[in-house]
């Protein structure tokens, strides 16, 4: 693996005052407050763009890769949808598999390549902190779609737009986490992402799919305030928000241990007649049977609203690193 982050590629002086354009997008870290509204703001214009035309030509001459080493629905297909939208071009590059990856090219030498041809691209990799290896390597800006247990920013960004849209606000709110804490990358992002916000954090799963330490030490460091559970009951009453996830199977070594965890919380409509009524149930998908289908119909259930939202904000991010918000 290369160093960490890769130093600042060139940008342009104007037209950047969040600071994005031309950059590489890797983790929630880089979304300070303002330009955390920002992105919100330029959603908000996509929305309105796709409800009354559809589509746009602001990224017209633009090509975007999806780099995709691990399996994704949303994640792909929205970015996809977020290029065309705005007018520009996709290399959908979704199974490596069929690429020169499989006849053992390096990451470097595949974003080298894929540099050549496109303007900017998004990576999916099952490794932490390949995307900010790929950054190292290109010019042209990455942004990373997941990797590994590490992050998925994007999805951080959609889950904070979100839980703006349907509360009202992100600031002062208590989020419940549930599931696995352990291999989520959602839930590392997004917690990253609520620091600093006055939020205090409920982590709920089995003790072997605890919230890393280093993600709990960051909330301490932040001054915020975090418990863990097993039960949910203890606290399914407070939440404002309730971030429901997959046990991530792949990512165990030990399928035994998969077996002893899977299906740990099953959230039905029993379950939320004992939450509050001002409060949203998210869940950054796919579920695998952590939330019963009869939930869906209750008002609460925000996560088709959530996945819809993640076209906007792909939207919003591709024009505002292209240059072109
Ligand atoms: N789609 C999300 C991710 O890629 C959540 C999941 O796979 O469970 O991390």
């Amino acid at each position: 693996m290369q160093p960490n982050m890769s130093p600042a590629k060139p940008r342009p002086a104007d037209n950047n005052s969040h600071g994005l354009y031309g950059q590489d997008i890797l983790s929630v870290k880089q979304f300070t407050p303002p330009v955390l509204d920002y992105i919100f703001s330029v959603s908000e214009e996509m929305r309105t763009l796709v409800e009354r035309f559809g589509s746009a030509d602001l990224l017209q001459g633009k090509i975007m890769t999806n780099l995709f080493y691990e399996p994704s629905t949303r994640t792909s297909s929205s970015f996809m949808a977020a290029m065309q939208r705005l007018g520009g071009q996709v290399i959908p590059i979704n199974s490596v598999q069929y690429s020169s990856v499989s006849k053992g090219e390096s990451l470097a030498d595949t974003v080298r390549t894929l540099e050549c041809y496109a303007d900017v691209i998004v990576i999916r990799h099952y490794e932490a902190g390949a995307a900010a290896e790929a950054a190292h390597w290109a010019s042209k800006p990455i942004i990373n779609a997941g990797d590994g247990v590490g992050e998925h920013p994007t999805q951080a960004l959609l889950d904070a737009y979100t839980i703006q849209r349907e509360l009202g606000r992100i600031d002062d709110l208590t989020v419940g986490m549930l599931g696995d804490l352990r291999f989520g990358r959602t839930v590392h992002s997004l917690t990253r992402l609520l620091l600093n916000r006055n939020v205090t954090f409920r982590f709920i799963s089995p003790r072997l799919l605890r919230m890393p330490e280093e993600i709990r030490d960051e909330v301490t460091e932040a001054d915020g305030t975090f418990t863990e559970h097993e039960d949910l009951e203890e606290v399914i009453g407070e939440v404002d928000v309730l971030y429901v996830t997959r046990v991530q199977k792949e990512r165990f070594t030990d399928l035994g241990d998969y077996e002893k965890v899977k299906g740990a919380y099953i959230i039905s409509p029993e379950t939320l007649t004992r939450a509050r009524q001002e409060m949203v149930v998210m869940h950054p998908l796919p579920r695998v049977g952590e939330i019963t289908y009869e939930v869906d119909n209750d008002p609460r259930a925000a996560y088709f609203r959530q996945m819809q939202n993640g076209l906007y904000i792909r939207m919003a991010l591709l024009a505002t690193v292209l240059g072109r918000a």
